[in-house]
């Protein structure tokens, strides 16, 4: 099994490749972001070794367990991916660089408190529920606007663009509507132009869909079971977690 993880990054990135050249993109515009919830150190470790340095969890508790335990890796840079309750805000800002989960204003506020607290700013992506599954986090497509307009009014936030979770189980043709249908919304945030709000990253594309993603102009695709391989909780777990309690 020691192995595994490599070859299979090895795979991916040419996958990567492949999807790049057949869209006409330049590969170094698409970043691989590798999904860590549930994976052991281990298997973690064997990705660094292969040189790969983006990791993202879904929650901040593992966050919290795993950062120490890479931190001599150099180079390596957390984000974070998963829903996000207010009371957790504080742990979470201490250790990524991105949080690719913004999804409602209330969780601005929180991030903006915290982070003026700590006279820090940070990067963040605007989740946008593509799909309109009921069972998955992020802001309807419809209030997409507004709540960007909103969140921009937090200094402490640079608004760096925008993250979705394309339908699962879907045709190719419904998962690319929703990275289409996220494309979109960028069009037309940036149309907009609100003042501090940058639109250059788009976060969409998993395992099963990140060809399409790339297609589609993803420029951060997040993968993890095709890495790593199954997961022993079911991705409910991380993404119906009492859904939206805190709102
Ligand atoms: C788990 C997860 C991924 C990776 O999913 P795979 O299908 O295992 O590649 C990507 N994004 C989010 C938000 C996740 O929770």
């Amino acid at each position: 099994m020691s192995n595994l993880v490599e070859e299979n990054l090895k795979s991916i990135r040419q996958q990567m490749e492949l999807a790049c050249h057949t869209s006409g993109r330049k590969t170094e515009d698409v970043k691989l972001l590798l999904a860590t919830k549930t994976v052991t150190l281990e298997k973690l470790q064997m990705a660094m070794r292969a040189g790969e340095v983006l990791f993202g969890e879904n929650k901040a508790q593992e966050l919290r367990d795993k950062f120490p335990l890479m931190e001599q890796y150099n180079q390596v840079e957390w984000h974070f991916i998963g829903h996000l309750q207010t009371n957790k805000v504080k742990d979470v800002v201490k250790y990524v660089t991105l949080i690719h989960s913004v999804d409602r204003l209330k969780l601005g506020q929180a991030l903006h408190k915290q982070l003026v607290k700590e006279n820090k700013t940070m990067d963040i992506l605007v989740q946008i529920n593509t799909s309109y599954e009921e069972s998955k986090f992020g802001a309807p497509p419809e209030s997409a606007l507004e709540l960007v307009e909103q969140l921009s009014q937090f200094e402490t936030l640079n608004i760096k663009g925008l993250m979705t979770i394309g339908k699962l189980n879907a045709t190719n043709e419904e998962t690319r509507h929703c990275f289409q249908l996220l494309k979109t919304i960028q069009t037309q945030i940036l149309e907009r132009g609100f003042p501090r709000v940058e639109m250059d990253v788009l976060s969409m594309g998993m395992s099963g869909d990140f060809r399409v993603a790339i297609e589609e102009g993803a420029t951060i695709i997040r993968v993890g079971t095709k890495v790593f391989g199954e997961r022993y909780l079911p991705d409910s777990y991380y993404w119906n977690e009492n859904a939206h309690q805190d709102e």
